[in-house]
């Protein structure tokens, strides 16, 4: 029992289903656990994605596909079906998936149904001997928890916080044959969002505005540094529940946690449920005008303004930075 399983989730646009950007990432790491244990790194995609060429990439061994028009969309039922199905078929040490909002639900769904430990949003995993050893964030990123794993385990990884790297093999195809479970809920219709921006827990970028911008006529100048720098864009709690913006842009512990490389917070105090969301940011930068701010403490670099006289000059810099 040294293999190593990822589950991988695949987003569906109008090319078809293509798998998303942390699969990337929870390969890496599952193969350099899987090198560690001395297994193999087999992985589980669902639906109609094409998995030849790009997994192998990335250290692979095996791909087992499971086909078949209930498994095609993100119905925690037929994920999980096919996830248990792949967990019987390789018996694996531990299985990694991406703490995404499907990947926290189906690793603790499916960590109840098999008695497996779960070890949820972890930052890096490894092994101690043969033992799965994972670290995470805690009390805001305070601290740093250290967790072992007693008997076989799932593990989700936080998006971003382990980069992606190439080390390439022949990955082989096998289709693994999954009967679709009845179905306990039925999905009526999808309706994709009028914003078009990259998803927050995967950009590498983020610019996000606090009650500090003064209003959302102000947002512009969020929007214009995140068009400047090719962010996506964010915001404190103060601004979803004020209406400006809609809750899936809120950062923080009641809205999504983000790990970008760079994380630009312009008008926001930094309260511990904003930082509980984005403080394993590798760069934190603050603008604020009161200099008391506690946003400063996790800021690798601080601006003290106002936010509409420096956003404007930031968009400027970086528009002709990149532009030379
Ligand atoms: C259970 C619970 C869950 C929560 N979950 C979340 C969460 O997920 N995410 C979250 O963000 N919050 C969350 N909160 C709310 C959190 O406690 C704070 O109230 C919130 O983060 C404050 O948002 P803010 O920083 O935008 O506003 P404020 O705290 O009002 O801060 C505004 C900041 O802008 C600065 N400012 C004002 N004008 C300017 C200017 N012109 N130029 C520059 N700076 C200026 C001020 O100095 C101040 O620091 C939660 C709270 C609870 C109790």
């Amino acid at each position: 029992m040294a293999d190593i399983l990822i589950y991988l989730e695949t987003a569906q646009s109008s090319d078809g289903a293509a798998l998303k950007k942390p699969a990337a990432e929870v390969a890496t790491a599952g193969r350099a656990l899987a090198d560690a244990l001395g297994g193999r790194l087999v992985a589980v995609i669902t639906g109609s994605v094409a998995p030849e060429g790009v997994l192998g990439r990335h250290g692979v061994d095996e791909v087992l596909h499971v086909e078949g028009d209930a498994f095609g969309r993100h119905l925690l039922d037929a994920q999980a079906a096919a996830l248990e199905a792949a967990m019987a078929d390789v018996e694996p040490a531990s299985v990694l998936l991406a703490a995404t909002v499907l990947g926290k639900e189906l690793s603790a769904f499916v960590a109840g149904r098999t008695g497996r430990a779960l070890i949820s949003d972890a930052t890096s995993v490894g092994a101690d001997g043969t033992q799965v050893v994972a670290s995470k964030p805690k009390y805001a990123g305070k601290a740093m928890a250290q967790i072992a794993a007693t008997r076989p385990s799932i593990v989700s990884l936080r998006p971003n916080a382990v980069p992606a790297a190439e080390n390439p093999r022949e990955a082989a195809t096998r289709t693994l044959a999954v009967e679709a479970p009845a179905a306990r809920v039925r999905l009526r219709e999808v309706v994709p969002s009028a914003e078009t921006q990259l998803e927050l827990t995967e950009a590498d970028i983020i610019v996000s505005g606090g009650r500090g911008i003064g209003g959302p006529d102000a947002w512009d100048e969020i929007l214009g540094l995140a068009s400047a720098l090719g962010a996506a864009h964010g915001a404190s709690r103060a601004v979803v529940d004020a209406g400006w913006r809609p809750h899936a842009e809120q950062v923080g512990q009641t809205g999504k946690t983000v790990s970008p490389k760079l994380y630009v917070a312009c008008g926001i105090s930094g309260a511990i449920q904003h930082l509980a969301g984005m403080s394993s940011s590798k760069v934190i930068v603050a603008v604020n005008k009161d200099p008391e701010a506690p946003i400063f403490k996790v800021a690798d670099y601080g601006i003290v303004g106002d936010v509409h006289d420096v956003l404007p000059m930031l968009s400027e810099a970086a528009g002709s930075f990149l532009a030379g």
